[in-house]
């Protein structure tokens, strides 16, 4: 888990440094927002964002703002000094997750973000992805190339069954198994007829289910993808 600190108070970043080392959690510093945004841009992947607002080159909350447009799901904890109601207000109107008012104590910031990074923790095990296709379970939504499929429940059941073995073989009887606690009916054919629908929706996108006859199916990015 990778956070990303961004505050120019060098006390409190070397404090969090150190315990953040202790937890063998991954931290990086930013003392400015032209920093946060070259790390954002070229390190890219952060589970937690701690996010001061009083920063030498403007309001952090600028950058809230260009980091919601990119990612609604990052978790963002804003580090004020600026204790007034309307300041709160906006920060988590703006999309911020929690919000603390300095001076705080650093366990309540540490105990903060750790509330923060097992939730994405959470969030990262129900989502699944290849290629173009990403599979979320909290929602119940699949998306390919960022627009929403159209799936019946057993057919999203199904996808996620084969997503979480990819690219791994799904035997058929597994995918019977599964569905078989769910609905009585479910035998070979009914697992035919799941695929074969998905198979038509996933058409052309970059990712295909490839059959291994008598063994079961492969979900996996094709030729084109
Ligand atoms: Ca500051």
């Amino acid at each position: 888990m990778e956070t990303l600190l961004i505050e120019d108070d060098d006390t409190i970043a070397r404090e969090l440094a150190w315990r953040w080392q202790q937890r063998r959690w991954r931290l990086t510093h930013a003392a400015d927002l032209s920093r946060a945004r070259e790390l954002l841009s070229t390190t890219g992947r952060f589970d937690l964002v701690l996010l001061d607002r009083g920063l030498p080159d403007g309001d952090g909350l600028v950058l809230l703002g260009e980091l919601r447009g990119r990612d609604a799901h990052l978790p963002v904890l804003i580090l004020t000094a600026q204790d007034q109601v309307s300041d709160r207000v906006a920060g988590l109107r703006l999309g911020a997750d929690d919000y603390l008012v300095k001076p705080f104590a650093v366990e309540e910031l540490e105990a903060r973000a750790e509330a923060l990074l097992r939730r994405r923790e959470s969030q990262k095990a129900q989502r699944l992805s290849l290629g173009p296709l990403v599979w979320v379970e909290s929602q119940r939504l699949a998306t390919l190339n960022g627009a929403a499929m159209e799936l019946s429940p057993r057919e999203f059941e199904v996808l996620g069954l084969l997503l979480q073995r990819a690219p791994r073989l799904t035997p058929k009887g597994a995918l019977v198994d599964e569905l078989a606690q769910r609905n009585r009916d479910a035998d070979d054919s009914v697992v035919e007829v799941y695929i074969s629908r998905l198979r038509r929706k996933l058409q052309g996108s970059g990712v295909c289910i490839r059959t291994l006859r008598g063994f079961g199916y492969v979900l996996e990015r094709d030729a084109e993808g």
